[in-house]
């Protein structure tokens, strides 16, 4: 699995609980995630599942709704498969100490060549079908490792902050510091993530679909 050999190199998984590639493809094959990941700072890493891989990328201010807002995202390595389902504690000290959330979960559709191929091209228009992301977008390449992540206006577009209004993980509904606390981690440094004042909850729990 030569794509997964500087994820394998970051890691000591004897030390941290993400997991170890495994699994080569989902039932749909097109399965997307967002992970919401207060390390040294807070951002949102958005995985698609490319060829047997999670491509990815770090979005320090995370999606926006607006399709007149362009977002930093900076192309991280691929992840496994696996890793859409991870949340949890990274220890500190380790790459990427600190907790992760599953903040949005689904299927995306590309809406002009391969996935794969668009990537290298670096202008990749996609359809998301999420919890709480949908409609188009597009990943635009501008140098090197920064792209540019963009909403196409659509009916899902809309100038409403989804970051701070839905903070919630999408699997268990819990906020950063509650992972953080669940799972021994550092609750102080997790609460900085959520937002200041945590809106209610959402009442009913959607199952996320599962790599499987
Ligand atoms: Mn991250």
């Amino acid at each position: 699995m030569r794509a997964l050999e500087e994820y394998n190199r970051r890691r000591h998984f004897e030390l941290t609980r993400e997991p170890k590639p495994k699994k080569l493809s989902s039932k749909s094959g097109r399965l997307f995630v967002v992970q919401k990941h207060r390390a040294s700072h807070l951002h949102y890493d958005l995985r698609f599942e490319v060829d047997g891989v999670l491509k990815s990328w770090a979005v320090p201010k995370g999606p926006s709704l607006d399709s007149s807002v362009k977002r930093l995202a900076m192309a991280t390595e691929d992840h496994p498969l696996e890793y859409a389902n991870f949340e949890g504690i990274i220890p500190e000290g380790e790459y990427g100490g600190g907790t992760v959330m599953v903040w949005d979960y689904g299927t995306y559709e590309e809406e002009d060549r391969e996935p794969g191929e668009s990537i290298r091209r670096g202008e990749f228009k996609f359809k998301l079908n999420g919890n709480k992301l949908k409609g188009s977008w597009v990943l635009v390449r501008i140098r090197a490792r920064n792209w540019l992540l963009i909403k196409h206006r659509d009916r899902s577009a809309t100038g409403k902050d989804v970051t701070n209004s839905k903070p919630f993980s999408v699997l268990t509904r819990r906020t950063l510091a509650e992972i953080a606390k669940d799972e021994g981690g550092n609750v102080a440094k997790a609460s900085t993530g959520d937002p200041e004042r945590v809106p209610r909850r959402p009442r009913s729990k959607r199952k996320a679909a599962k790599a499987s």
